[in-house]
């Protein structure tokens, strides 16, 4: 299958999955030096191969017809900073994009899948949808493979296009248990050694997403564990502030 075929044939399932409704979200994926993505203001579930757009590394249109996605800063900013990232989805997964819209990232421990496949999804800051903002939020983020978008929605990249586009399905399942479960009462995330064996299992999986950060000890009692980024975050945000 073509590269622009799989990108109709994703958009097609983000709209059939209700991830995108109207004209939302976008597709892009590398394609040696250039970029394949989607157009702006298409519905991503009726899209044709022509309506495919090719651009460079700095977003300049080298073939299609109509005007490259308006998220094409966000996509580039991720391609310039990550060498091993093929392909990249974003959408506003309704249950995630809930998360998102109370302030809240996915960070509880609740599934082993999760834990493998996902472990910490964080809250980006908002940034206004379409401008370089939003790219801008993206510092300090760009080791996970998932993230929500605060007040917009979701992000996935992947080393293949039906990765970041599984990332995303994840995403959504993720929230929609930790929706279940806080509703439900008080969550009980995994204790903290179970996560270790999980953590060792996603090593030799070479599976490399946000590390977890909230498990549990002794029965009850919840663990904040930091991921590297989030440390670096905190220690760059205690320095800014000693500093000035
Ligand atoms: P585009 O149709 O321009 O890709 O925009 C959709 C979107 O989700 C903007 O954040
Ligand atoms: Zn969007």
């Amino acid at each position: 299958m073509s590269k622009k075929a799989e990108i109709v044939k994703i958009g097609r399932r983000l709209y059939s999955k209700g991830l995108v409704t109207g004209y939302e979200g976008n597709i892009s994926e590398r394609n040696g030096d250039s970029i394949l993505i989607t157009p702006s203001g298409l519905c991503k579930g009726y899209l044709k191969e022509d309506d495919i757009i090719e651009i460079n590394i700095l977003g300049e249109k080298l073939a299609g017809n109509g005007v490259p996605s308006s998220e094409t800063a966000l996509h580039l900013k991720v391609y310039r900073e990550r060498e091993d990232i093929q392909a990249i989805v974003h959408a506003h997964p309704p249950t995630a994009t809930g998360f998102a819209c109370a302030g809240m990232g996915l960070d509880q421990s609740l599934t082993a899948e999760t834990v493998l496949m996902l472990g910490t999804v964080p809250l980006v800051p908002y940034g206004t949808p379409s401008t370089s903002e939003l790219p801008d939020t993206l510092d300090g983020f760009m080791g996970y493979d998932a993230l929500l978008l605060a007040n917009h929605g979701a992000m996935t990249v992947g080393k293949t296009l039906e990765n970041a586009y599984f990332l995303m399905e994840q995403v959504e399942q993720y929230a929609k248990i930790s929706f279940v479960a806080n509703t439900l009462g008080t969550p009980k995330p995994l204790p903290c050694d179970e996560v270790d064996k999980l953590m060792a299992l996603r090593e030799k999986f070479g599976i490399n997403t946000g590390d977890p950060t909230v498990c549990s000890r002794d029965g009850q009692v919840t663990l904040y564990r930091f991921s590297r980024n989030e440390l670096v975050n905190l220690i760059q945000e205690i320095l800014n502030e000693v500093g000035g």
